[in-house]
């Protein structure tokens, strides 16, 4: 059992235009319009996999309705949590040439009464589970609390029990003031540039990743995932490192790998397979993601094919 939840999920419009130039009327044909949210992505790469997955997602006004509509066609349960406001839009421009331009608003604040409520939710909805779910958090919120998703934690491990795995998939200060905290997340993910961001330091390649695995603010974290792209990752398991290659893939649309990364990854832990096993998932998920146009989808067929390609080399 997974329960994902999603802070901030978006309505999002990928348009393709041959090009896109600054300043100027740009024509395209119509979007491809998708519900959007990391904790959305990888709740449904689980679900896709096979996962009993329910997908926690705090909606508002008429782009809340949209996303319910969507939602609720998906593979997976869903709860919703309705607040006051408008849940936000996010625009990405794909020209010709692959560049890609984005506008994601801020989307409604998270209030100390939402937070409460999420938190309520997640505690109730865990306690109807005849096992304790696998909670993924995803997604940095838009609140002033900096110390939301450490609040979160502690709460979680005082009213669930230590045991209780809980993955984070967020960056910025957020991930820095988690890691700060007393309770740490059972996983995270930061990308290579989310990485160099948490420690402050200029990092461009695998090697630096490894060997800045070992800095303090890293320690008592069980299960380190560092993704590097088309690079594949890099991975610390209980004091085991994992340089993992992937091969070169010709990819479609890499956004949300990294979501269907955490989907994977949840998807082998709550199945309780072996570390290497579950790297490979997570492997394999965020390529065959990057394989389809559609953003935080994945093939099963692909995963099985991919996962058998995926190099780990423990350090
Ligand atoms: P995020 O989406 O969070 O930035 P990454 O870009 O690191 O995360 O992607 C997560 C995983 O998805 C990678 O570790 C890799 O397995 C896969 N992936 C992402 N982009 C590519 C790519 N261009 N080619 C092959 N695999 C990719």
């Amino acid at each position: 059992m997974i329960l994902t939840v999603t802070l901030n999920p978006s309505m999002d419009s990928i348009y393709f235009a041959e090009t896109f130039i600054l300043g100027e009327m740009n024509r395209c044909s119509n979007p491809i319009k998708a519900v959007g949210g990391k904790g959305i992505n990888a709740g449904r790469t689980a679900a896709i996999l096979g996962s009993d997955v329910t997908v926690m997602s705090v909606l508002a006004g008429t782009n809340g309705e949209l996303i319910r509509n969507a939602l609720e066609q998906e593979a997976f349960k869903s709860v919703f949590i309705p607040i006051p406001g408008e849940s936000r839009n996010a625009v990405t421009i794909m020209d010709r040439e692959k560049n890609q331009t984005e506008i994601v608003e801020l989307g409604p604040v998270i209030t100390v009464e939402t937070a409460q409520k999420v938190l309520a939710n997640v505690i109730d909805f865990s306690f109807t589970q005849q096992k304790r779910p696998i909670i993924a958090l995803c997604g940095s919120a838009n609140t002033k609390n900096e110390r939301l998703y450490q609040d979160y934690l502690q709460q979680l491990y005082e009213q669930l029990g230590a045991e209780v795995k809980i993955l984070t998939d967020i960056s910025g200060q957020q991930l820095k003031n988690v890691l700060q905290g007393t309770i740490k997340p059972y996983f995270i993910k930061p990308n290579i540039h989310e990485f160099a961001e948490l420690l402050s330091l200029s990092i461009v390649n695998k090697q630096e990743v490894i060997r800045q695995l070992t800095h303090p603010i890293l320690q008592d974290i069980p299960f380190i995932l560092v993704s590097c792209g088309g690079d594949g990752a890099v991975a610390k398991y209980q004091g085991r490192i994992f340089d993992v290659t992937i091969p070169a893939i010709n990819s479609i649309n890499p956004t949300g790998s990294g979501d269907a990364t955490v989907g994977g990854i949840a998807f082998a832990l709550d199945q309780g397979l072996s570390i290497e096993e579950t790297l490979r998932y997570g492997m394999a998920c965020g390529m065959s993601n990057a394989l389809e146009q559609a953003v935080g989808y994945v093939s099963v067929e692909n995963v099985e094919a991919l996962k058998n390609n995926i190099v780990l080399q423990e350090i």
